[in-house]
């Protein structure tokens, strides 16, 4: 895509001539890149100069296609996720090509949806690259439990609604509903909960919140493919958000808590398709 890479380096330049001391990208070393949940405009000055740069890309499978395309025309673009039903890398063997790619003196861009560090391994690719002391950097992105709230008008904090999030993951490593969680203690700790990969565990996981104290009217909204043009946001109660959201496309994020009433008032995404006029007018 020419033009689009025209737009990177046009970009590229304006960010150079604006001074930003931005670190150059070095031969042989990995850059551990936070995507954001979708929105290319979401992404960060660093990531886009990290795109405008590297070598070889080697990206998950929630990286948005148009936030790829930014690449340089001439970097290898990695696919590190599933492949045709066949099973994902390993993250050792993850690790290991980006030592060794890092190692052959290539810039390498490791790029991963939303934030690298939040449910993203970030944090062992880290570690692996630090023990083989490979020079790294990581550059934290918009975490989808963050952006897609933001996108679906629910302010993740509210003065009066709550001063305390909890954000979990409702699969483990191996599967499951996050064993070594105390769920009777999440379901008492904060008033807002923000639930990552835990669509297939729902209803377990909505059962626990319950016998943990949780009331069943309490709201909860399900964002499906957050900051994307097919963007869902699906709002019902904790009671009856397992049926509800049956169907729902992943990803998706789950929210529950009073913040999400305030999605009636603020989903301004939703305002905007339905009157697109009135982003002009606005402007
Ligand atoms: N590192 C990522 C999370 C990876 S775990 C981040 O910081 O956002 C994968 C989970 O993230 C998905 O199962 C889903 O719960 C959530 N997710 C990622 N992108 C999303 C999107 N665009 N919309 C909704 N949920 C998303």
């Amino acid at each position: 895509m020419p033009a689009l890479w025209l737009f990177t380096s046009l970009v590229g330049d304006m960010i150079d001539s604006a001074r930003l001391n931005l670190p150059d990208f070095e031969p042989g070393h990995v850059w551990l890149v936070g995507a954001g949940p979708g929105d290319p405009g979401l992404l960060s000055l660093l990531a886009l100069h990290a795109l405008g740069n590297a070598d070889i890309v080697v990206y998950d499978a929630l990286v948005d296609p148009r936030i790829l395309r930014l690449a340089l025309p001439s970097a290898v673009l990695d696919f590190a996720g599933k492949r045709g039903g066949r099973p994902s890398p390993s993250q050792p063997d993850i690790s290991a090509r980006l030592i060794g790619l890092a190692r052959k003196g290539k810039r390498v861009l490791r790029l991963k949806g939303g934030d690298p560090c939040v449910f993203g391994r970030g944090g062992e690719e880290a570690l692996a690259l630090a023990s083989a002391g490979v020079p790294f950097r990581i550059v934290p992105g918009i975490t989808a439990g963050i952006g897609g709230l933001a996108y679906a008008g629910i302010p993740l904090t509210h003065r009066n609604t709550n001063s305390a999030v909890t954000l979990l993951t409702g699969h483990d490593s191996d599967g499951t509903v996050p064993g070594g969680l105390d769920w009777p203690a999440i379901a008492r700790g904060a008033p807002v909960l923000v639930l990552y990969m835990a669509t297939r565990h729902l209803p377990n996981i909505v059962e626990r919140l319950l016998s943990g104290g949780r009331r069943p009217e309490e709201p909860v909204a399900v964002i499906s493919k957050a900051t994307t043009p097919a963007q869902r946001v699906v709002v019902s109660t904790l009671g009856e958000v397992a049926t509800a959201s049956a169907g729902v496309e992943s990803p998706s994020i789950i929210v529950i808590g009073e913040v999400v009433r305030f999605h009636t008032a603020l989903d301004w995404l939703g305002a905007l398709e339905k009157n697109p006029m009135l982003e002009l007018k606005s402007s």
